[in-house]
């Protein structure tokens, strides 16, 4: 006999293991305890409130800011036959009550609630009367705890009065979720959920999936088109820019490139942003191209690269932007092309906002800490998880660092000619032009300001003008150089720039490889082919078992995985199971699923087999 934990894991979700920390987590709150659990996107955190939702009595209240959401989590658990419901602004009061009806019959197992609804004085004393007359509350789960943080992006006022949960019904277990990884927010998580006594699971945070990859950018648009001809040719992704405008620009270049792209942003008509999000969603290999209000709750499994063409505000934000892809555990791609100006930019905006000037610093610290990340020659995974205090080997072969080491040179004679040249031209000047003034370009500009007389000119004719084009970006990131706001992003010294200058301290730059055009090598395609994913698009089977799975969710209404993730319809592709009992052992079937589907995909496996795919 299993233990029930895992004949459930089994019998409902077809899954035959945990994953990680699963399995404390789950006996620990099926038991009765309190838990916090920090485990990165795609670590399985629904799991860790689910199953104990199906082993406790009564129903498990969820708690999820997330309204877009609850309905793909219903629709999903629905598949499973667990009864399940959710309860926000979204609902009608005819559905409302239909949904409240069900809860006080004991009709629902798992209920999804926002916030706001949840402390409604009508609400508590709903939930009053299901522990006293009705089935009872399983546990309450609060999912995106870290939006209980004044300082996180996410930040939701309701959350803060959470406590009232623990207050008003101190026997029920309460487990706190969240994928934000920094020590801060998960202290201000306990402190203001009252979670002192709860006992915490932390995970890995490492995204060991992702392969993350910086490079740096000539023409941003064709460098983009070549990633994605090269690797993603038929794939869900997004792009993230900075501004509306640039996303719009950016969705219709795609477009009209014959991608099937798409924009959202935060002042698109609310009817065009959620078809955009509703296609993203329900159809297959869609691009959205997107500012950051993009993503936060969009937990489509099959997001295979997020790609950035501006820099994210910092470390934080690049691990939750990037972490959007891949949470279906097969190999994505982080890809980010970055160059001086997206530095110059990002300085100017965080200098020209009116926050007060002590967040301003933080910010800008923030980003410092991403600039050294993007210019770093370390493993990229190692050094984003030592940003959030984690350790990690290195030498992961799945970033551009360790994949490609970066040869680094000794650039103190050249740190010294760039500086030099900006303290000669009096500190106002932009990088255009101070490169040709090293390389002795006889421009105008060069003789309206005299600079052809200065000592510097002409003496950094040794380097091309690509090279010193890097030399300056890794200047500015490094923080020898800053931006003048008042003259125009004229380039000045800081103080950190003067033991340089005078030849006290050596400095190393990083090598920029040559912007490859290249195609993928055959030993890459392998080795991503033997990874289990590439390689298989153009397989008929596999086009048939996607049809068929879209067939279904078209039919339904619903998302394609919900019907069954990517990586169950690999499994399938790869085993090929002949019978129910073969299918019913795939990962991701369950009982539901096998009585609902199992025929279905039988039949296109033997009509493959027949040789009449389809
Ligand atoms: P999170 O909320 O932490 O981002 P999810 O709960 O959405 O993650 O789970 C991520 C993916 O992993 C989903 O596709 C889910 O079905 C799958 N998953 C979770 N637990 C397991 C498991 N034990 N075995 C196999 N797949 C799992
Ligand atoms: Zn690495």
């Amino acid at each position: 006999m299993m233990a029930p934990a895992r004949q459930l894991l089994h019998d409902i979700f077809g899954y035959s293991a945990f994953r990680g920390a699963q399995q404390a987590i789950v006996e620990h709150v099926a038991a009765g305890g309190d838990a916090l659990v920090l485990m990165p996107t795609g670590g399985g955190k629904s799991l860790c409130y689910q199953l104990p939702a199906l082993m406790r009595e009564g129903v498990a209240i969820v708690v999820s800011p997330l309204i877009a959401l609850m309905q793909d989590q219903v629709d999903a658990l629905t598949q499973l036959d667990v009864q399940a419901a959710f309860l926000n602004s979204s609902l009608d009061a005819d559905a409302a009550r239909e949904v409240t009806g069900r809860l006080l019959r004991g009709d629902l197992k798992i209920l999804y609630v926002a916030p706001e609804r949840l402390l409604m004085p009508g609400f508590l004393t709903l939930l009053d009367q299901l522990q006293s007359e009705g089935p009872g509350i399983a546990l309450f789960a609060i999912d995106e705890a870290h939006c209980v943080s004044q300082w996180g992006h996410d930040f939701r006022p309701e959350y803060r009065q959470l406590t009232v949960l623990h207050e008003r019904f101190a026997k029920v277990p309460r487990i706190a979720l969240t994928a934000t990884a920094d020590a801060p927010t998960r202290n201000e998580i306990i402190e203001r959920l009252a979670l002192e006594d709860a006992q915490q699971f932390v995970s890995s945070f490492d995204r060991a999936n992702i392969r993350y990859r910086v490079t740096q950018k000539n023409n941003a648009r064709s460098q983009l088109e070549a990633f994605l001809e090269r690797e993603h040719p038929n794939d869900a992704g997004i792009v993230y820019c900075l501004s509306r405008r640039k996303v719009e620009e950016t969705a219709e270049w795609l477009h009209s490139r014959g991608w099937d792209a798409l924009p959202y942003h935060a002042g698109l008509d609310p009817a065009i942003r959620n078809a955009n999000q509703r296609r993203f969603l329900r159809e297959e290999g869609v691009i959205m191209v997107a500012t950051v209000a993009f993503g936060m709750g969009i937990d489509k499994p099959n997001v295979r690269f997020v790609a950035h063409l501006d820099l994210p505000k910092s470390m934080e934000g690049y691990y939750q932007e990037t972490g959007r892809a891949g949470r279906d555990g097969l190999p994505a791609n982080a890809w980010m092309a970055y160059g001086l100006g997206d530095v110059v930019s990002m300085r100017q905006m965080l200098d020209a906002g009116d926050a007060p000037e002590d967040r301003k610093r933080v910010e800008r610290q923030k980003l410092d800490a991403l600039l050294g990340f993007c210019e770093s020659t370390a493993c990229r995974h190692q050094t984003i998880l030592r940003y959030f205090g984690e350790e990690h080997p290195g030498n992961c072969g799945q970033c551009d660092n360790c994949l490609e080491p970066v040869e680094t040179w000794d650039g103190t004679e050249a740190a010294r000619m760039a500086l030099s040249c900006v303290y000669r031209t009096g500190q106002r000047f932009g990088v255009v032009h101070l490169i040709e003034v090293l390389l002795g370009k006889q421009t105008e500009k060069v003789e309206q300001f005299g600079h052809h007389l200065l000592t510097t000119f002409g003496i950094g004719k040794s380097l091309a003008q690509p090279q010193w084009s890097s030399v300056f970006r890794q200047l500015v990131a490094a923080g020898l150089l800053e931006t003048d706001i008042e003259h125009y992003g004229g380039l000045r010294l800081t103080e950190a720039a003067r033991p340089v200058l005078r030849g006290e301290q050596p400095v190393w730059f990083r090598h920029d490889p040559e912007v490859s055009r290249r195609k993928v090598s055959k030993a890459e395609r392998a080795a991503r082919a033997r990874e289990g994913y590439e390689g298989v698009g153009d397989d008929p089977l596999w086009q048939a078992l996607r049809a068929r799975r879209m067939e279904l969710a078209r039919d339904q209404g619903v998302p394609p995985y919900v019907i069954f993730h990517d990586s169950t319809l690999l499994e399938i592709l790869n085993q090929r199971p002949q019978t129910l009992d073969q299918l019913g052992r795939i990962t991701g079937v369950g009982q539901a699923k096998l009585a609902r589907y199992g025929d279905d995909f039988l039949k296109v496996l033997e009509d493959a087999a027949n040789g009449s795919a389809g």
